[in-house]
C-alpha cells in the first residue's frame, strides 16, 4: 500500500492516515482521485425555467451551450463543460441557472422543502442550497436564509436577488440569536454546517492548509452547538437536514449519533455519503432527521423578553418615518404597478420600509412572522425588493425585474435582445441603449424572454438601471 498513489503534493500524513482507517481497501481508489478532473455543475432555477418540462426549444437551447449532462442525484441539475463559462452568460444575471458543485445538490434535495412551508436555511451562504429550497418553495411559504458572517451574507443576498426570489428573508445572526426568537417556527431546517471542508480539497486545493486534526475537532463542537439551537427551532414534527463536505466521522456518523442519544425526540432516517471516486462530484454527507410529532413544542418555552418583543414593535428599527409617509410611499408603488407591471401579484406579506427602500416582507403560513419579528436581528434581505424611495417618485428595484414571473412582464414595456446581441453586451456594461420611437418610460430588458433588469426610455433612448456593482467590465 503506497501513498504515492496520490501526486497531490500537499496532503498531510495525519488526514492520509484517517482515510485509510475511513476506507480501508477502497482508500487507495479514493486517494487516486486526487489526480481526477473534477466535475462542474449547475443547477437550473425552476423560478426562470420550467426545469423539469423545460420546452424543445429552451432545453436544447441550453444543452447546447453548456454541453448539458443530468446529474442523477438532483433532477434540475446537469454537469456542464467548463469551457462554455455559464457564469460569464448573460442567462447567469437573468438567473436561470445557480452554479453549484454537483454532490452538494443531494443536501436540499433530501430536505424535500414543499410550496407554502416555513423553512429555514441556517448556514446559507453563498446560497447554493437556499436557491434549490427556494425553486422547490416555487415563491410559496417563507424561507429565512441566513448567514451568520456580514459579508458572505451580502453575497447571499445577492444570489436571492439574482435567483429572482421573492419568498426568502436574508438574516445574518448566529444560531442563538435565532433560536431564542424562532422556537419551533420551521417546518424544514437546512443545516449545511460549517465543517473542516475535507471534501472540497480537489477542487480548492487552499483548504488543505487550514485542515488539521484539532481543527476537524473544533468544527465537531461547533456543529454540536449549532445544532442544539436548529433542534429548538425545528417544529414537532418537521425535518431537519444535517449536511457536510468533509469525510471524517466526527462531523459526521459520530455528529449524528451524538445528537439523537441526546435527543430522543429526533430519529435518525437516512444518511448518505457521495465520494468522489464513486460518482462525479466531490465528497458530502447527507443527514435525514425528523422530530416527533409528540416533542414537546418548545414555543411553549418561549421566553417572556421574546413575546414581549415581538408585540412591541409594528415594523422593522429601519422603517423610519411617519405612518402617513409610508402610505404616500406605498401608493407611488402601487400607481408604478399599476402602471408599468400590472399583473404583478405578491403572495402574503406587507410591505415593510427598509432603509430608503420598499420591500414586500413575506409572511408564513401560521402568521407568527410579521415585520416586527425582524426588530433587533441584522437583516440583510427584508424580503422582495420593489424600489427605492426617491423625493415624491419611486424607482423600480433591480430585484423586482428579476423576480418578474413571464405572465407578469407580459403587459409591461419590454425590449428583448438575444443572448449573443451586442445590445445585451452594452446593457450588461451599463451602457445605453437606443430605443424604439416613442417608447417611453420604465422597461424591462429581456435576454431571449428572461428578465435581467430595467432601463428607462425617453427621446429615442434606453437609459441604462443596471445597479452599478452588477454591471460588467468591457
Ligand atoms: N449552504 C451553503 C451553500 O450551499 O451555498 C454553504 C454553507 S457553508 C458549508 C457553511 C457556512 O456556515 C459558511 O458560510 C460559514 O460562514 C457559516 N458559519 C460559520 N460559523 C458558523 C456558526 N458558528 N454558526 C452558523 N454558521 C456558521
Amino acid at each position: 500500500m503506497s501513498d504515492s498513489l496520490t501526486t497531490h503534493p500537499a496532503l498531510p500524513a495525519s488526514y492520509i492516515k484517517q482515510t485509510r482507517e475511513l476506507l480501508g481497501d477502497g482508500a487507495d481508489a479514493f486517494l487516486a482521485s486526487y489526480d481526477a478532473p473534477r466535475a462542474y455543475g449547475l443547477r437550473l432555477n425552476p423560478l426562470k425555467v420550467n426545469a423539469l418540462h423545460l420546452s424543445e426549444g429552451e432545453l436544447s437551447r441550453l444543452k447546447s451551450e453548456f454541453d448539458l449532462q443530468p446529474i442523477p442525484w438532483c433532477a434540475t441539475g446537469y454537469y456542464y463543460d467548463e469551457t462554455t463559462r455559464p457564469g460569464k452568460h448573460p442567462y447567469h444575471a437573468a438567473g436561470l441557472y445557480y452554479i453549484q458543485e454537483p454532490s452538494a445538490m443531494s443536501a436540499a434535495e433530501a430536505l424535500d422543502a414543499q410550496p407554502g412551508e416555513t423553512i429555514l436555511d441556517l448556514a446559507a451562504a453563498p446560497g447554493g442550497k437556499t436557491t434549490q429550497i427556494a425553486g422547490a418553495m416555487n415563491g410559496e411559504g417563507l424561507l429565512i436564509a441566513n448567514e451568520i458572517h456580514p459579508a458572505r451574507a451580502k453575497i447571499l443576498s445577492e444570489n436571492v436577488e439574482r435567483c429572482g426570489i421573492r419568498n426568502a428573508v436574508v438574516t445574518s445572526a448566529s444560531p442563538d440569536q435565532l433560536s431564542v426568537r424562532f422556537p419551533a417556527m420551521f417546518d424544514r431546517i437546512m443545516l449545511d454546517a460549517p465543517c473542516s471542508g475535507e471534501g472540497m480539497f480537489r477542487k480548492d486545493p487552499d483548504a488543505i492548509a487550514e485542515w488539521s486534526p484539532e481543527h476537524v475537532q473544533m468544527c465537531a463542537a461547533r456543529q454540536a452547538d449549532i445544532l442544539e439551537h436548529a433542534a429548538i427551532m425545528l417544529k414537532p414534527g418537521g425535518r431537519l437536514v444535517y449536511s457536510t463536505c468533509t469525510f471524517n466521522r466526527s462531523e459526521n456518523e459520530k455528529a449524528m449519533n451524538t445528537f439523537v442519544a441526546l435527543h430522543p425526540e429526533f430519529t435518525l432516517v437516512h444518511t448518505e455519503r457521495l465520494w468522489p471516486h464513486q460518482c462525479k462530484g466531490e465528497g458530502h454527507f447527507v443527514a435525514v432527521l425528523t422530530k416527533s410529532a409528540e416533542a414537546e413544542d418548545a414555543a411553549a418555552l418561549r421566553s417572556p423578553e421574546s413575546d414581549s418583543r415581538s408585540r412591541k414593535v409594528g415594523k422593522p428599527s429601519k422603517t423610519g418615518g411617519k405612518a402617513n409617509r409610508f402610505d404616500l410611499e406605498l401608493s407611488l408603488f402601487e400607481a408604478f404597478a399599476k402602471d408599468t407591471v400590472p399583473a404583478l401579484r405578491l403572495g402574503p406579506g406587507e410591505p415593510v420600509r427598509f432603509g430608503d427602500a420598499l420591500y414586500w416582507l413575506p409572511h408564513d403560513k401560521d402568521g407568527r412572522f410579521t415585520a416586527s419579528s425582524m426588530e433587533g436581528l441584522k437583516v440583510v434581505r427584508p424580503g422582495l425588493q420593489l424600489g427605492e424611495l426617491k423625493t415624491k417618485r419611486i424607482e423600480p428595484a433591480h430585484a423586482l425585474a428579476v423576480a418578474l414571473r413571464s405572465n407578469e412582464a407580459a403587459n409591461a414595456n419590454t425590449v428583448s435582445y438575444s443572448a449573443d446581441a451586442p445590445e445585451t453586451a452594452a446593457y450588461l456594461r451599463g451602457e445605453a441603449l437606443q430605443a424604439d420611437t416613442g417608447l417611453t418610460g420604465w422597461t424591462i430588458i429581456t435576454v431571449d424572454g428572461y428578465p435581467i433588469g430595467w432601463a428607462k426610455a425617453s427621446n429615442d433612448q434606453l437609459k441604462n438601471h443596471l445597479p452599478k456593482g452588477l454591471r460588467r467590465m468591457s
